[in-house]
């Protein structure tokens, strides 16, 4: 009888065991709110206040409710992760006067608390958004209270018991740090940008061309980690591409593409929807490198995309135990409206990008092969892509007519502005527009028309 209860605990041990993969949690863009249902000072303007549901609202940012049960959704889902990323931007969305360096201080500490009770033993690999600043945005490329307040909250997380001491030198210095995840046959390296630095808002490095160093940093890191056989994640919040200035954003992609071979991926967060960026060799002819961007926890609709809401969402990212090579990753997300209904809080499996696709797995060369499949005419995977960007909200069909498909094809392949317009600039879409928008009724209709968009 005992035996007969020990079977499936011993099942699941050794299925651990013997597991090829292993699988991290990205998780970012919280946004919390504190005063969310009092103040509600995140809120829009056009926000109905009375009808704020208690896990939150597309129209605020993210009440403690969602953050907790974010946290939690993790821990549900896979309590034995090998590592966390939590990628920044946990302030809320508010007017600069009612936030102070204590408030986001104070918000940040209370999400940290949380993340330590639900995750004791995991590591955490902590990054800056724009929003963890006060004021916002203006991240400087030198040291500060908010970086020396938060290399203490994280001390424990960032220096491993004395281990990591120059971890927190540069976290001090311009909010970055580099250390070994993991050493296998070769070691595992994690690289933690700190971006805002190069973000077009931040006036506090306008016009320096490599504020705090941490180009400089970057390089001897990447060149490091060719001469040592390392293999490197690099983390960031903001993604390079547009939001970048154009100078550094090209500076930042010549480093990715030279030291490609070392890098596993590069992950983000802060645009709040889901999509992918590719990056091609200097002659732009061969995939190098795979950039992967996360959607957001806080469903607030309309500032970075024009009010299309989303659900809150986190992710996990599938990577081969033995080589960390990433395999795949799957989409969670909160149905917002079922948990405000019925208290219904579990965080489910949206998609996978291996299954959803039907690509393998997620190198550089299936990334192309699924960007270029979107590209034929009324393409059923670009209306999966579209759809997941926004994180399947299911309250009615989000149009993307041809200029729309055009430009998200362009922006997956594109990372330097010059490419990205030269691209738009070729797709035509001449006499296809809305023949060219895809949604459920007439897809089965526009399928047979054997007829391409792009060239
Ligand atoms: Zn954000
Ligand atoms: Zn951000």
């Amino acid at each position: 009888m005992r035996l007969l209860i020990l079977l499936p605990l011993l099942s699941h041990l050794l299925t651990q065991c013997f597991a090829l993969s292993d699988y991290f949690w990205f998780i970012s863009d919280i946004h919390f709110d504190p005063t969310y249902g009092s103040a509600s000072e995140s809120c829009r303007e056009d926000a109905d206040l009375m009808k704020l549901g208690e896990f939150g609202s597309v129209d605020c940012d993210a009440p403690w409710r969602l953050a907790e049960s974010a946290i939690h959704g993790m821990h549900l889902n896979g309590g034995g992760a090998q590592f966390i990323v939590w990628a920044g931007d946990s302030v809320p969305h508010t007017r600069e006067d009612t936030l102070s360096e204590e408030k986001v201080l104070t918000g940040i500490q209370k999400l940290t608390d949380q993340l330590r009770l639900e995750f004791p033993r995991t590591p955490v690999y902590p990054l800056l958004g724009n929003h963890d600043y006060h004021p916002r945005n203006q991240l400087p490329g030198k040291t500060n209270n908010i970086y020396e307040s938060l290399a203490t909250m994280w001390q424990d997380w960032l220096n491993e018991g004395g281990r990591n001491p120059e971890v927190l030198e540069t976290f001090r210095k311009g909010g970055y740090y580099t250390k070994i995840m993991v050493e296998l046959d070769e070691k595992i390296r994690a690289l933690v940008l700190n971006t805002n630095l190069y973000y077009l808002a931040n006036e506090a490095t306008d016009g320096i061309d490599d504020p705090g160093e941490q180009f400089a940093w970057m390089e001897e890191v990447l060149q490091g980690a060719t001469q040592e056989d390392e293999k490197v994640h690099v983390f960031v919040h903001i993604p390079p591409g547009t939001d970048f200035r154009s100078q550094q954003n090209s500076r930042f992609n010549r480093l990715i593409v030279k030291y490609a071979d070392v890098i596993l991926g590069i992950y983000a967060g802060h645009h709040h929807f889901d999509s992918f960026r590719i990056y091609y060799d200097e002659q732009n002819a061969e995939p190098v490198a795979g950039m992967f961007i996360s959607p957001s926890v806080s469903p607030l609709k309309g500032y970075l995309d024009d009010s299309i809401p989303h659900n809150p969402a986190i992710r996990k990212y599938i990577f081969d135990r033995y080589k960390f090579t990433l395999q795949d990753y799957e989409q969670f997300y909160l149905l917002l409206d079922l948990a405000n209904s019925q208290n219904n809080t579990a965080w489910q499996i949206l998609y996978s990008f291996s299954k959803t696709y039907g690509v393998k797995n997620v190198d550089p060369a299936n990334l192309v092969i699924v960007k270029d499949g979107f590209k034929e005419f009324a393409n059923e995977d670009f209306h999966k892509y579209y759809e997941r960007k926004y994180v399947n909200l299911r309250r009615g069909y989000v149009p993307c007519d041809c200029d729309c498909k055009e430009q998200e094809i362009c922006a997956i392949g594109n990372l330097n502005r010059t490419q990205y317009d030269a691209c738009v600039v070729e797709a035509d879409c001449s006499g296809l527009n809305g023949a060219g928008t895809l949604n459920a009724a007439s897809l089965g209709a526009v399928l047979v028309a054997a007829v391409f968009i792009f060239h």
